[in-house]
Order: structure tokens, then sequence, then C-alpha cells
């Protein structure tokens, strides 16, 4: 449904079934409310009771927001030269910093940022996400009468990007230093990129997490969603079943919720969707997402493109002696195909098969591709912009294909709610594309690359794909884990 098309009863679900306040100025973030004339309603339905804990973290995140008492007060406890000062009294406000390495892509950054929201819902915390100068170009504020962006004047502002994994004050190495858990600081770094090793990973046992719940500021570095590990985890159980009864729809409702595009990247959106999407019966988005490092010829990708679609009915064959066939019943069918890539190879192989010969249906296809920046320039707002715009928009279409492992297609399937084909990733040492070709996921739900495979009770390692029927090991990963 288009704007152009718009009426009240399309408008009903403006507030994306509860999930969005009331009450914010429509202008400054137009995407917050006219998201809903972009997509299908969606299948999934908050439950009422996590509508009740975003009200509650709304209320929560005004009260101890930047520039409140409560943060400056919890701030200084970090400026007075020793962070080890005994705290006589509970501190009233607690604190998740999401920070990122600055060269990891959207994808990660969203997926990331999207965990550390639930971990902060999971206990009490109040979310603040650092980087505000690109993230501001690109994000509306998600919370009401506040701002989700870390301020300039933070006191640990400039240790941000510094933090890695060998930093004295991180959690990890606090554990593999025996440091006494007796006497909270007033900040730990927690380090959770794919890289975090055994200690990092102590983050995710039930026993450490009474100890951390006494740190007023956790700085958390990362790029992965680990919800799943936090499903894992007896603590957050009860509490996550009642927020997700249906516990694929964690992403589809934190995304919708938290991420609402700028009017620049909106206008983007918009306009591209009016104009190339907006008048087709189906629209079909294709991510294709080729990693350094991995180079496969592009034929052998577009075959691979090819045969997914075709064996999966998702798009038409073509009638390669090109006599026309007529429709069989009716008015052929107008399918819109949405390329998204950083190359324009595959859309212009797309493009010109459907434009040179027939469908044996009798449909229409047309092809299109946005933009394609040839490599990924994450330093660059405008190629940001544009990026985000390419997520969304392939979250708008019907039918979604994607490449394995990429977060930029995961974020594109959970704000759609859509459960993509997933095209395998060619194997072996001379990168030879598998057949199948692609598999349909088993849910909307980003896959863990890189999980922690440790029972923290029994002390030894585990299969974490094992352990409860609902995390699963990923269609795309074979060592990673998803909720299904
Ligand atoms: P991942 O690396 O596939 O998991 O996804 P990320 O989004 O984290 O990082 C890839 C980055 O490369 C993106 O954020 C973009 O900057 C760029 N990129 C990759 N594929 C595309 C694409 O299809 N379109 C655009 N515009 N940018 C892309």
């Amino acid at each position: 449904t288009s704007v152009g098309k718009s009426s009240e009863d399309e408008y009903k679900d403006k507030l994306l079934g509860g999930l969005l306040a009331p009450g914010f100025d429509e202008g400054s973030c137009l995407s917050r409310y006219q998201a809903s004339l972009y997509r299908k309603l969606s299948p999934y339905k908050p439950s009422s009771y996590l509508l009740s804990r975003l009200r509650n973290y709304e209320d929560l995140h005004k009260r101890c927001g930047p520039h409140s008492e409560p943060y400056k007060r919890t701030v200084n406890e970090l400026m007075v030269g020793n962070k080890n000062i005994t705290r006589s009294r509970e501190t009233e406000c607690k604190y998740v910093v999401y920070t990122f390495h600055s060269k990891r892509g959207l994808g990660n950054r969203i997926q990331a940022a999207t965990s550390a929201f639930l971990y902060a819902i999971l206990t009490n915390r109040v979310l603040l996400i650092d980087q505000g100068k690109d993230m501001s170009d690109l994000f509306c504020e998600p919370f009401p009468e506040s701002s989700w962006f870390l301020p300039e004047n933070f006191p640990l502002k400039n240790n941000l990007d510094l933090f890695n994994q060998t930093s004295h004050d991180s959690f990890g190495n606090m554990l593999k230093n025996n440091m006494s858990k007796s006497n909270p600081s007033a900040y730990l770094y927690v380090y959770l990129e794919v890289d975090y090793d055994f200690y990092d990973k102590l983050f995710f046992c039930d026993e450490n997490q009474p100890f951390l719940s006494r740190v007023p500021w956790l700085i958390l570095k990362t790029s992965q969603y680990f919800v799943p590990s936090l499903f894992l985890m007896q603590c957050f159980e009860q509490e996550l079943g009642r927020l997700f009864p249906n516990r694929t729809t964690v992403f589809h409702h934190l995304g919708r919720y938290l991420f609402h595009p700028t009017n620049q990247v909106w206008g983007l959106i918009t306009r591209y969707y009016e104009a190339y999407l907006a008048n087709a019966d189906e629209r079909i988005g294709i991510q294709i997402r080729v990693f350094e490092g991995s180079f496969v010829p592009q034929k052998d990708v577009t075959d691979q493109i090819l045969s997914c679609t075709m064996n999966q009915k998702l798009l038409p064959q073509v009638n390669e002696q090109n006599f026309v066939v007529p429709p069989p019943s009716g008015k052929p069918r107008l399918k819109a195909v949405l390329v998204t890539s950083l190359g324009k190879g595959y859309y212009e192989i797309l493009r010109n098969m459907y434009w040179e010969n027939p469908t044996v249906t009798g449909d229409f296809v047309g092809v299109y591709q946005p933009s394609h920046d040839e490599f990924q320039q994450t330093e660059k707002q405008s190629h940001n912009r544009k990026a985000l715009a390419e997520i969304y928009l392939l979250s708008l279409t019907d039918v979604l294909v994607t490449s394995a492992r990429s977060t930029f297609g995961y974020v594109a399937q959970g704000l759609g709610g859509l459960r993509p084909w997933i095209l395998y990733r060619p194997d072996g040492e001379n990168l030879t594309v598998p057949g199948p070709p692609c598999v349909q996921l088993m849910s909307t739900e980003p896959c863990l690359h890189a999980p922690t495979y440790y029972d923290c009770k029994a002390k030894t390692g585990v299969d974490v794909g094992n352990v409860v029927p609902y995390v699963r090991h990923c269609e795309d990963t074979r060592w990673g884990i998803k909720v299904v």
C-alpha cells in the first residue's frame, strides 16, 4: 500500500499494534508514523506485556536519560578519579552504553544495538548509543522526550574506540585476573565481539549477572545479535517468555520499535518505493552479498540466484524461443524485483533476461537496483543512508531472497517479518555453489554467528544448538544459533 492509496482504515496500524508511543512530533520523523502505510500488517502481534514494558522503559529513559539529574549524578561517579569508590546506596539509574567498531556495517550495528536494548529491558538499564553523529544522521530518536545518543561530553567517550579485548578494565579480564567481585567499579567494559574469549563469554552465565547488576555503567562493545544467548540463560527465561510468547518475534518487534529512518533517508525509501515498487502485484527482494575473500565468479552466483528463484517459483521462467505466451488467465501480473548489491552485474543480467525474453507465465518482471557503490564505505554518510534505505526497501517486499551470513539481509527480514530464502554460501576450496542453492529460513530471527559454547553450571562445553527446542543452529552458519 502506498501513501497515495492510503485510507483511514489502512492507517489504523499507525502505532504498529501499540509498539510505538503516540504523541511524537510527526514532522520531525515522518517514518515513525508513516511506516504502516508501506508495510503489510504484521502477522505477529506484540504481547500486551511487551507493550507495558516498553512504556515503562520509556518512563525510565525519560527519568534517567542524558542531562537528567540522575544521569549527572551517575556520571559523576565516573569522574571522581577512583572508580572503585564504595557506593553506600544503590545507584538510582543504571546504563548500558552500546558501542561498536567503526568499521562495522549497518546490519551489524542494528542487530547488536537491538540486543543491547533487550538486555537493557531485562536488567532495567537505560540504553545509550555511542557514535551519535553517524547514527543520528540515520535514525530518529526512538524514546519520547529524551535522547538515546550518548552525550559528547560523556567522560569515557574518548576511551570507547580504544577499548578492546586486552583492556584491563573489561569484565573478561577482571575474571581472568581473579579480581574481587565484592566491590564493583563504577563502570565495566564488556567485550562481546566475534573474537571474544572464554572469560568475556562468562557474561552469559547466570551466576555473574547479580554482580553485573551492581555496576552502574556497562559498556558493551559488540556487533553481534546476542539475543539467542540471552534465551539460554535461566535468569531471563521467565521474563523473555512473558515479553515474547512468540519467541521468534524479538527482532521483528524491537527493530520496528527502535529504528525509524530520518526524514532524509525516508525520502530515499518512499520515492524509490513509489516510483518502482508501489504498482507491482508482487514485490521480490533479492539481496546479494559477496564477502571479501570469497570471490565467486558472477556467473556462478547468478546461476545460483536463478536456480533458487525458479525452483521455488519465486520468479517465472523465461521462454528463450522467444514466442509470446499468452497469460493463462486474464491479466498478466506485474512483478517488481528489487536487487540490492554492491555490484551491478547481477542486476543487469536479470533485467536483460526479462527484457529480452518473455516469461512462460505471461507475467511481466521489472528489475530495479537503487545503488551500486562497489564496496563498503561505512565512513561515508551518503553511502550509509543508501544502505539503510535499501535494507528498509528489502523489508517492504513480499518475498525475500538473501545471502547467507549477511546481517544486512537479517535486518531486512526481521523488520519485514519475512522468512527469506537464503542463498547458501559457496563452500570448499574452489568455492563451489552447493545444491540445493537456497533454503527458506525457519524464523525471521537473525543468526548469532559466534555463540558461547560453554555450559556455566556444568562447567563444560555444550552444543548450545541442542539445549532447548527454541534455540537451534542456523541454516546458513552451522556453528551459529538462532531463536526458532
Ligand atoms: P554484512 O557485512 O553483510 O553482515 O552487513 P553490514 O550491513 O553489517 O555491512 C555491510 C555494509 O556494506 C553495509 O552496511 C553497506 O555499507 C555495504 N553494503 C553491503 N551490501 C550492500 C547493498 O546491497 N547495498 C548497499 N547500499 N550497501 C551495501
